[in-house]
């Protein structure tokens, strides 16, 4: 039986796409060749890419708005420092929310001069700062909408006169926003969409072409834009997993089905952190991730007690990052209800022979 599988990254992918995916690595399209052996150039692999464009844009309610999808590679990391190659004349203004954000800024540190408008790092980030200001004269303000590795997540995003940038590695596709409020939007695949291997950028083009500096052709996003993301070879695999996901989504009803599922699943289990003596979260309870829960033993003796018993339960993928310890329950989009549910259960189970 598989397993449940709360991984926080590289994340459960749906069964069916896992099953397609393996499949076309044999024998892709019924032409008798592999997908990862014939030509990226090939009609059968560009209507690959041009899907999975398109469906990005289909799902985030962004066709026919200024906005063009690409997949790269050099995971968010690389988008550190692409974002601010581009963007960053003299000034960015930056929200940290943890260690994501930090490395964000410090990249982007190499571009210009960095406004960090408010941090949560006094709390080790557990929480998501609310009073303050984007300033107006700088180039672009970059956030981070869930923070993967503490289990907090934006709800809101602030107003401003400057283009918005925003890491949603991990809850893109997961939520419904008004996506055309941001003017970039980038994403590693393996959190919530596909394998590692690619990483997705939804850019509005008039924001390009403002900076004086000049970019190397493989960084800069309006060349890979003109070459339809094919300047060198794409990675061929993650972007054909990644459009069977994405398939797979705009097939069960898009995002707005897909939130509602996710917020069954992190009510449940939030609801048990809350009702069970022997847990508490970590995260501040208003701002909360519907991705990642992370929470603790109230008593650190029973822990090898319970570290026994989820992994006896079938359970994969619950130890919390070394940064902060305890558990980290990732409920990405592929995962499903019943492994909440199984998760829950332990937790039970240990609160009654406790
Ligand atoms: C995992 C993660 C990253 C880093 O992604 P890579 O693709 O490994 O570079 C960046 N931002 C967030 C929010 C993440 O969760």
């Amino acid at each position: 039986m598989k397993k449940h599988n709360f991984s926080a990254g590289p994340c459960i992918l749906p069964e069916e796409v896992l099953k397609k995916a393996s499949e076309a690595v044999i024998n892709f399209n019924n032409d008798n060749l592999s997908l990862i052996e014939i030509s990226h150039r090939s009609k059968p692999f560009v209507d690959v890419i041009e899907n999975a464009r398109s469906l990005v844009l289909e799902l985030l309610g962004l066709e026919n708005k200024g906005y063009k999808a690409l997949f790269l590679q050099g995971g968010a990391s690389m988008q550190f420092l692409m974002v601010a190659y581009n963007l960053l004349n003299k000034k960015a203004a930056y929200l940290n929310t943890g260690t994501w954000s930090d490395k964000a800024i410090k990249e982007a540190k190499l571009f210009g001069e960095l406004v960090e408008v408010a941090s949560s790092k006094d709390q080790n980030f557990n929480y998501i700062p609310q009073s303050y200001k984007v300033p107006t004269d700088v180039d672009y303000f970059h956030c981070t909408s869930n923070n993967t590795i503490y289990g907090t997540q934006m709800k809101s995003f602030p107003e401003t006169s400057v283009p918005m940038v925003c890491d949603m590695s991990s809850d893109i596709f997961s939520r419904q926003l008004d996506f055309s409020k941001f003017d970039l939007i980038y994403a590693g695949a393996q959190k919530n969409m596909g394998p590692a291997g690619t990483t997705l950028v939804v850019v509005k083009e008039d924001i390009l072409g403002k900076v004086e500096r000049q970019i190397p052709s493989i960084l800069n996003y309006q060349i890979i834009i003109d070459k339809e993301s094919m300047f060198n070879t794409p990675p061929v695999f993650a972007v054909y997993t990644s459009m069977l996901t994405l398939e797979w989504l705009k097939d069960l009803g898009g995002i707005e089905f897909i939130e509602k599922v996710n917020k069954k699943k992190s009510a449940l289990l939030y609801s048990e952190i809350d009702r069970n003596p022997l847990f508490k979260g970590v995260a501040a309870t208003e701002d909360r991730s519907h991705m990642n829960a992370t929470f603790t033993l109230m008593d650190e003796n029973l822990q090898a007690k319970f570290d026994k018993m989820w992994q006896e339960a079938n359970i994969n993928g619950l130890s919390g990052h070394r940064s902060v310890g305890g558990y980290r329950a990732s409920m990405y989009n592929a995962l499903p209800l019943y492994s909440v549910q199984a998760l829950v259960d332990v937790m039970q189970e240990l609160e009654r022979i406790s």
